[in-house]
């Protein structure tokens, strides 16, 4: 078992206590980097499900007011700032981002239950000005009801704070199921939930273990109000269906396919610097990551060169050795997926330019894949049509606005997207036809507390962050109130 004052247990946590499997059944956390055995948790099922969400369904009467849920907030924000280093090796070593990038992860957490502190009021009771049908009317914003929320291994403790910061926020308990691959910084924060906080037992649940089985339960239990989801979109299109019966609300927050549009005119360095900031954050194993790098063809050729240089000179290693550029990916299926669109892209036509082998790694478990670079990139290619989760670098040209739009929008996803220009009125008559939910001009940029994020197409709906995501888990009710006699 990894050695950590966060983790005291290797457990779930279910009305108040930490639990087991109920037939002790476990299953291994493995470092990306290694191979290694990192703990072994709990394999849970229906039964510890169901009374994960009875706990939470029963915390609901005890429904905090403002006060306390802004208190709550600003204690895991603090809980979270204090443990940055220690849940930030607890994320690199279960999923191999360097530490330092770990820990502002964290620190991004954080932001999310600060800024939910802030905005609270937001939800307090409204009064119209108005006076309609002769009443005066209030609007409540209520907690939907006992909540579940599904967390990816691509961001171990940044999803799990957008979706709990509303959730708590909205005074919703929770029954929280995190990727089977990086559960252990979920544990982590447990611990610190229950250290920091007096959160009534049941408010918030942790259950671990497969996906199908748990999640089949949360769908299937009518006292789960609104389901919570950042994974696929191919999970999430199950999860559409598997709600209908329950009519249960839902936030999906899927994949994406990020174009990354430069333009002649824009400044090609800054650009080629924010393309690598980025493109290989989490070994390129986010949502938001440039996918397809679309160069105006005059731009084309020092483009590349700007970025092979840049991206040649990173560092790939495990992320807890200091200097680290750029981790393992999660395991070998996405390793091969990396591969796979190289060698798809490669046999149709498109020049490698940079990497392709990471070269000879200590303690290479398989998953270490160096910065690559190809060029010639098209819409056929593999590369292209899906999203590759690897720090491989898929460059297309184009020629003038109307097809950089087009070729920009060519996919079924509609999550981040960015362009590059000095032109602020192409820029300003660009963006509005970019069929994505976030652009970053002249940035490459995501998402940040203070402002919504979601998907447009097939990369969902609902939003986090800002005062839009404070609204997920409530639902609104209007109180017009007659005079009494
Ligand atoms: P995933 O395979 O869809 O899994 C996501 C979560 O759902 C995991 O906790 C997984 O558990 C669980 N799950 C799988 N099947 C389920 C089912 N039938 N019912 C309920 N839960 C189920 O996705 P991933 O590989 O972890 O994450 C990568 C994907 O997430 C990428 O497509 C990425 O673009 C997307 N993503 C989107 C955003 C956004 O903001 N839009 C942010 C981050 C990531 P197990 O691990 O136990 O299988």
């Amino acid at each position: 078992m990894l050695d950590s004052p966060l983790l005291p247990q290797a457990q779930g946590f279910i009305d108040g206590r930490w639990r087991g499997a109920d037939d002790a059944t476990t299953f291994p956390v493995t470092n990306p980097a290694d191979g290694t055995v990192l703990a072994e948790l709990p394999a849970m099922g229906p039964m510890e499900t169901v009374r994960a969400i009875t706990a939470a369904h029963r915390a609901l009467a005890a429904s905090p007011d403002l006060a306390t849920r802004r208190r709550w907030l600003e204690a895991i924000d603090q809980a979270l700032r204090d443990h940055q280093e220690e849940l930030g090796r607890i994320l690199t070593l279960e999923h191999g981002k360097p530490h330092a990038e770990a820990q502002g992860e964290v620190l991004y957490a954080a932001g999310f239950f600060a800024y939910a502190a802030r905005h609270l009021d937001a939800l307090a009771p409204r009064t119209l000005d108005e006076r309609p049908r002769d009443c005066a009317w209030t609007v409540h914003a209520r907690p939907a009801g006992a909540v579940a929320l599904v967390t990816p291994w691509n961001f171990p403790i940044g999803m799990i704070a957008k979706k709990l910061s509303s959730a708590l926020a909205a005074g919703c308990p929770s029954v929280i199921k995190p990727s089977s691959k990086t559960p252990l910084t979920m544990v982590a924060l447990f611990t610190l939930l229950e250290r920091a906080l007096d959160l009534p037992p049941g408010f918030v649940n942790l259950v671990t273990g497969p996906a199908g089985p748990i999640g089949d339960t949360l769908l299937a239990d009518y006292r789960i109000r609104v389901l919570s989801f950042t994974g696929s979109t191919s999970v999430g299109r199950d999860l559409i269906r598997g709600s209908a019966p329950g009519v249960k609300k839902l936030t999906l927050e899927l994949g994406g396919n990020a174009p990354f549009v430069v333009f002649a005119d824009s400044d090609l360095d800054r650009a080629a610097d924010q393309l690598i900031a980025n493109k290989f954050r989490g070994g390129g194993q986010t949502c938001v990551c440039a996918n397809r790098i679309l160069v105006e063809e005059p731009a084309a050729d020092a483009f590349c060169q700007k970025v092979v240089e840049r991206a040649g000179a990173l560092r790939v290693g495990d992320g807890m050795v200091p200097g680290t550029d750029l981790g393992p990916l999660i395991d070998r299926a996405g390793y091969d997926k990396v591969r796979r669109h190289l060698n798809d892209a490669v046999d149709r036509g498109a020049e490698l330019l940079l990497g392709g082998d990471p070269g000879p790694l200590s303690g290479d478990h398989g998953a270490f894949f160096a910065p690559t670079v190809v060029r010639g990139v098209t819409p056929e290619m593999a590369c292209w049509r899906e999203e590759t989760f690897g720090p491989l670098v898929p460059v297309a040209t184009f020629n003038g606005d109307d097809e950089a739009v087009v070729l920009a929008n060519d996919t079924d996803f509609g999550l981040a997207s960015y362009i590059f220009t000095g032109d602020e009125g192409r820029a300003g008559r660009i963006i509005p036809r970019l069929e994505f939910a976030h652009v970053g001009w002249n940035t490459g940029s995501g998402p940040t507390p203070e402002a919504p994020f979601g998907g447009m197409k097939q990369s969902g709906f609902g939003r986090e962050g800002g005062l839009e995501g404070l609204f997920e888990f409530v639902e609104m009710q209007t109180v017009p109130r007659g005079d009494p006699t």
